[in-house]
């Protein structure tokens, strides 16, 4: 049978604390047709729809969100983890299960009105991805959907990005 998006994804018991299992999505991006066909999936998932810019977040969606931008023949737009871009940033923050952590866009990526696709290759708690799409909302894009690798649908991000009416795409899940 041939294999799923899911069955590259490589499950790392202990990391990066005990208890936790993390998903490494290395072994997909490493496989030739493991990552065409995700980045196909992703694209096939929003064919038709008009995507200017492809925003991807630190630091699996750059690869992913690259890959998928270079297909679509759209832009790229990083937004980063606090302190990381050179240029002039907003900041959005959210809770962690300890403290805090702060997104970051610069000012000028993204014009009023265009109209962008979220990429990441993990939704767990949807904090990082509904921070990141609170940051295009600021600079007047309009996010068309947020598309992920893998939902954990145990820690209720889809749910939270609903909330904020997104709708969620992911090619896979992990109970
Ligand atoms: P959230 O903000 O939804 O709780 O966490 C999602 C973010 O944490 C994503 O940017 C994702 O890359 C990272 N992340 C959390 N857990 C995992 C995991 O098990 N595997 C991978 N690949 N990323 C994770």
């Amino acid at each position: 049978m041939s294999r799923s998006v899911r069955d590259y994804v490589r499950s790392i018991h202990d990391f990066p604390h005990e208890g936790i299992i993390f998903r490494d999505v290395t072994t997909l991006f490493a496989d030739a047709r493991g990552f065409r066909m995700a980045v196909d999936q992703i694209l096939h998932a929003y064919a038709g729809m008009r995507i200017d810019k492809v925003v991807g977040l630190e630091a699996r969606g750059f690869i992913l969100g690259g890959a998928v931008a270079h297909q679509l023949s759209t832009g790229f737009v990083p937004i980063r983890k606090k302190g990381k871009l050179p240029g002039t940033v907003i900041s959005e923050a959210y809770t962690l299960e300890y403290g805090e952590a702060i997104m970051e866009i610069h000012d000028d990526a993204l014009r009023p009105g265009e109209k962008v696709l979220i990429v990441d290759d993990l939704l767990a708690t949807g904090g990082t991805a509904a921070a990141s799409i609170k940051l295009c909302r600021r600079l007047g894009a309009e996010v068309i959907g947020c598309a992920f690798v893998i939902d954990l649908p145990d820690l209720g991000g889809r749910a939270v990005l609903e909330g904020l009416d997104m709708p969620v795409h992911a090619l896979c899940a992990f109970e």
